[in-house]
């Protein structure tokens, strides 16, 4: 029946009380773009830009770097796209991004930090951004940072989306940035938290080792916290804090996201029905309420166990 309702589903999604919530897909190219545009996906909540370039041996020019751009901002016209600046290294190794030998690549030159090794590299992919969007009409490209870990880069970051017009926005995905967001926020428009990341360097876990699974799980209630420190200042501030890592896709934790006060869910473009259904079983009353529940339990499975009691 389930199933039944997840095919029938129509978006846009909102909760039983008409609580909007903004569902967006996570793509890597213009094909999976205009896959998504598709689908009930209201938007790009992640352009995973550096999956455009795992065998690209020598960094594509200005030029060349826009008309890939373009294809995702074409196909989603008028709407939200989020276009996140090359996140290469660690587990997504970009060949012309010159990572070094390093022991422990996660915690290595990855993401903005590949910008110290490779000068120009930041400045050149936010011109053909800037390009890309002034070739589709774009008039407002939110473009974000991932693994920004201090006040500093944000702030350098941001300047040099504005001095492009673009809307500057990091990823939230290093606890040092879920901790006083507030600050982070003076300096940029949006966050967007990548729970993946987020997880894997507030447990201390390699987000690649199935051992380790019980660690990688968003519903830690450490990483949990995390999340709601970082949802309540957007809400302070009036910023908008999204979701783009795998537990925007889990619909109970979705629910709880939203009750935290997320405002946006970006996942896989298959798993926005199963969301949209179950946002629209409950109310926000009741996503707020699990919510304070959920963060303080004991461990994982008891904040699960709680919310499909809660929700379900
Ligand atoms: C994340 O870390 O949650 C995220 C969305 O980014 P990626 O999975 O690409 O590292
Ligand atoms: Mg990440």
């Amino acid at each position: 029946a389930l199933r039944e309702e997840i095919r029938q589903w129509s978006g846009p999604a909102q909760t039983s009380d008409g609580h909007a919530v903004q569902l967006l897909a996570n793509v890597q190219d213009g094909n999976a773009a205009r896959k998504a545009s598709l689908s009930l996906a209201e938007g790009v909540g992640l352009f995973r830009t550096e999956l455009c370039f795992l065998t690209a041996q020598t960094e594509p020019s200005v030029n060349e770097q826009a008309k890939i751009y373009g294809e995702v901002f074409e196909a989603f016209s008028g709407k939200k796209v989020v276009v996140r600046t090359l996140d290469a290294g660690s587990d997504k190794p970009v060949p012309f991004a010159n990572h070094g030998e390093e022991e422990n690549p996660a915690l290595g030159v990855r993401g903005i930090r590949l910008g110290w090794t490779n000068p120009g590299l930041v400045d050149r992919q936010l011109d053909a951004i800037a390009q890309a969007a002034e070739d589709n009409g774009v008039t407002e490209a939110w473009v974000m940072a991932p693994m920004i870990a201090t006040v500093d880069e944000a702030y350098e970051f941001a300047q040099k989306c504005r001095e492009r017009d673009l809307k500057p926005g990091i990823m939230v995905e290093v606890p040092a940035v879920a901790m006083l967001p507030e600050k982070f926020l003076e300096e940029v428009e949006f966050f967007s938290i990548g729970t993946n990341d987020l997880t894997q360097y507030t447990m201390a876990a390699d987000r690649m080792g199935s051992a380790l699974a019980q660690l990688t799980d968003p519903w830690q209630p450490g990483v949990l916290r995390l999340i709601a420190n970082t949802a309540a200042a957007g809400q302070k501030m009036g910023k908008p804090v999204g979701v783009c890592g795998e537990a925007a896709a889990d619909p109970l934790l979705a629910c709880i996201l939203i009750g935290l006060g997320i405002t946006s869910l970006s996942m896989a473009t298959g798993a926005i029905p199963g969301v949209g259904v179950q946002l629209g079983k409950v109310t926000l009353e009741q996503c707020k309420d699990a919510a304070a529940q959920v963060i303080d339990a004991r461990n994982s499975r008891d904040a699960k166990e709680l919310a499909a009691k809660l929700l379900g």
